[in-house]
Order: C-alpha cells, then structure tokens, then sequence
C-alpha cells in the first residue's frame, strides 16, 4: 500500500456497501421518494451490517473505524443512487461529539442506537433569523430548579430551528442553544439531547423540491423541559464541542457529492456509450466526452481532499483538517453540480424524464452548494484563515 491508495480494509468496505446498496438501486430509491415513503429498510440494514456506525467506538456497539470510513459508506451508498443525508447528520455529527464530550452513561444510553440505526439522532443549529451566522443564534437554555411537584433540577428550552433534516425518523435531535456568560455576559453554544417526542417540541416539514425520502423541518421549542444530564459537555467549553462535529460534517457532506458525481456520470458514460443519432453513439464527438472526462476529474480531485481531510481528522489534525474538510467540501458541491448538469446534457430530453432521474438530481446535488455550509462562507474561510486577508463579515 502507498499513501495514495486507500487501505485494502477501506477498499473492502467499500465493496460491500456497494454490494449492499445496489440491492437497493436508484429506481427503489426514487419511489419511496416520490411516495413520501422512507427508506428506512436499508438504514437499518446498513446498520445492522455495522457500516453506519462504523466511526462509533466499538464499546459503544460500533465499528471503532473513522470519519474516513464512515465518509466512505456514506459516497458509496450515493454512488448506487441511494444517498443517505441522515448519515451526515446521525453517527459523523452526533456520534463524534458524544463519542468526544459525553459522559460515559450518555455514551451508553445514546451511542449504541446511533450505530444500529435504530436511534438515529437529528441536529439543529440553524435559525430562521440567524440564518448561515450561528453565532446570532437566539434559542436559549434556562437553567431550572427542582419544582415542589417533583420535577428535577435541569433546562428549559426555547427557540426556534430552520431546515431540520429527518426528525420525523430520529428519537432524538442534538439542540444548539446559547446561555449567557454570567460574568462576561457573552453568549455562549450549548448542545442538549432532546427526545422528539418531548413536551413542546414541534415539527413541521418544509416543502422542499429535493428527490429524497429525507424531508426538512421547521421545529418550535417551547419551554422544552429537559434533566440535568441532557446537557452534553462542559457548559462553558460549548464551541470546542460544536466545532468537534463541524469537520466530519463537512467531510461527510463531500462524501454524498462525490458519491452522487459519480452516480449520474457513470450513468451519463453508460448513455453516451450507447446512444446513437448520427455515425456512432454521442460519445464519440467531444463535445460530450469532454464534459465527461472534465467531471471524472473533477470528482477524482474532489474525492482526494476529501480523503486528505478525513486522514487529518482521524489523526487528531483539526485545525489541518479544517482547511482540508472547507476546501473538499467546496470542490466536491461544484464537481457534482456540474456533473449532474452534464449527465443532464448528455441523456438529452431523457435528462430531464423520470424514467432516466437524472434532473431529479439537480436540486439535491445544488444543496451541497448552501448547506451544511455554504460555497460563500467557505470561500471567505479560505481567503482569511489559508491566505491571511482580512474578515470581510
Ligand atoms: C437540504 C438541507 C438540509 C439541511 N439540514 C440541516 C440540518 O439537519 N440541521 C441544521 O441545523 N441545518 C440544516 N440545514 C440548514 C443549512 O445549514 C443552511 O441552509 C445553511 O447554513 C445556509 O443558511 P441559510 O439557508 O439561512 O442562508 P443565509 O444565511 O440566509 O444565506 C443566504 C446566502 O447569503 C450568503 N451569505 C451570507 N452571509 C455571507 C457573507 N458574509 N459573505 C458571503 N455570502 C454570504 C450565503 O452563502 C447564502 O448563499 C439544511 C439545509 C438544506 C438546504
């Protein structure tokens, strides 16, 4: 093995899930899409097959792999059309922050279900108001006595969230919350457990134009009530927490770009060889090869950093897997974009049929370009921390 190649470990478990996902396929994907179905056979089985917990530490019913093996899972089930954004969300964001600042009883009663997939954990962070700068965020922890009736000393919750991916499908949702700094008066992130099923929380879905079984939420916290030991991490040291699960999480979010690049341009490939209009398929003439062979670099590129930043991560790198994770992030929402642009292109007014699902690509591959962070505020991370000049915000 050389640096370059992925670990003959890696490669395997890549194969499975490829295996695995293809028993599924695109086409079962975009039906239970499309009929407001979930997919939730497959996240429990990916589950059960110990791939989706493969970063969660083995004590905890995981793997004990890392973010780069669970980055994998996650681009190659996208490569087979089923791409799976809880994955983001449920064992790279929360498993790593409750893997990294739970206590060990929080390990035990949270870890096992994220691994298994049987208690998948939503998170939310963004505001309606605050928007993409979290740190305007308004929903507020209040610190609550015990009560004469008999509930115990904890928090109370309020606030408001925007764009919760899967609550509908998760027992719990990590909440970011601020308190007050009672001697500097600074607002400080706080992150608490909360069931879904809790006293004053409410979801409603968001219509949104994405092909995904996975929806988005608006969700209300209305003196949510929660114990003690809800609370995960220091009070005080919120933000170390928070950014423990920003570089999987953009790691993770280069994994479904690159794994859905690669679905719709071995689709595009697989057209172009065969489709023929004038003397041989349209692969022959350039003007569709090479946007093709543009892409496979692209993606190519995009999967390396991705790679990069995940081997940086795993090693305890974060400040170098922080540049690694925004850049491959970046590359990896334009590559896909324009790669299923060009797959669009290439299947001409099949692009754009259902029976072909390529344009049903084009929103959720765009949405890698805005969430979880955006291309702008990724830029203006690279201009200031990578080449030194001024904070423009
Ligand atoms: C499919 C999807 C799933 C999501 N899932 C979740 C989830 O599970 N949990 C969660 O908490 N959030 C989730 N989000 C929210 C996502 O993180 C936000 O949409 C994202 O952070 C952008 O915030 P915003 O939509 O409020 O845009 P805004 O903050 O309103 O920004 C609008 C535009 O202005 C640009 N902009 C703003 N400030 C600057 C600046 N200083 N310089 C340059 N440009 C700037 C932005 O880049 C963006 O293009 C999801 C979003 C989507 C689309």
């Amino acid at each position: 093995m050389n640096r370059y190649t992925e670990s003959d470990e890696r490669r395997a478990l890549r194969r499975e899930v490829a295996k695995l996902a293809g028993t599924y396929g695109r086409e079962w994907f975009t039906r239970k899409a499309r009929a407001g179905e979930k997919t939730t056979e497959l996240w429990l089985e990916i589950g059960r097959a110990g791939y989706l917990g493969v970063n969660i530490p083995e004590e905890y019913g995981g793997g004990g792999g890392g973010i780069g093996d669970v980055a994998a899972v996650c681009e190659e089930l996208a490569a087979q059309g089923c791409p799976l954004l809880l994955m983001v969300v449920s064992p790279a964001i929360c498993g790593t922050i409750i893997s990294r600042f739970g206590t060990d009883e929080q390990k035990r009663r949270w870890l096992p279900g994220i691994a298994d997939g049987t208690g998948t954990m939503a998170f939310a962070i963004t505001e309606p108001d605050a928007g993409i700068n979290t740190h305007n965020i308004t929903t507020s922890a209040r610190r609550e006595p015990a009560t004469d009736a008999g509930l115990e000393a904890g928090w109370v919750l309020n606030g408001r969230k925007i764009f919760i991916s899967g609550i509908d499908e998760a027992d719990h949702v990590l909440v970011v919350a601020r308190t007050e700094d009672a001697a500097t008066g600074q607002v400080k992130p706080v992150l608490f457990v909360v069931p879904t099923d809790a006293d004053g929380l409410e979801a409603r879905p968001i219509p949104m134009e994405i092909v995904s079984p996975e929806q988005q939420f608006q969700v209300f916290l209305d003196d949510v009530r929660l114990p003690a030991d809800a609370l995960v991490g220091d009070e005080s040291g919120g933000l170390a927490q928070l950014f423990a699960g920003l570089n999987p999480e953009r790691i993770m979010a280069a994994s479904f770009s690159t794994g859905l690049a690669r679905f719709a341009l071995d689709r595009a490939a697989a057209y172009a060889r065969q489709r023929t209009v004038f003397r041989g398929p349209i692969g022959t003439h350039q003007a569709i090869a090479h946007p093709l062979a543009q892409s496979k670099i692209e993606i190519e590129l995009a999967r390396l950093m991705t790679q990069k930043a995940a081997a940086l991560c795993d090693a305890g790198d974060d400040a170098g897997a922080g540049e690694a994770a925004n850049i491959a992030k970046y590359a990896a929402a334009e590559a896909a974009c324009d790669a299923v642009d060009r797959a669009v292109q290439t299947h001409g007014g099949n692009g754009i049929t259902q029976e072909y699902g390529m344009a049903g690509l084009l929103v959720a591959t765009r949405a890698g370009r805005i969430a979880p962070i955006s291309r702008e505020m990724i830029l203006n991370f690279v201009a200031m921390h990578s080449l030194g000049l001024p904070k423009s915000y």
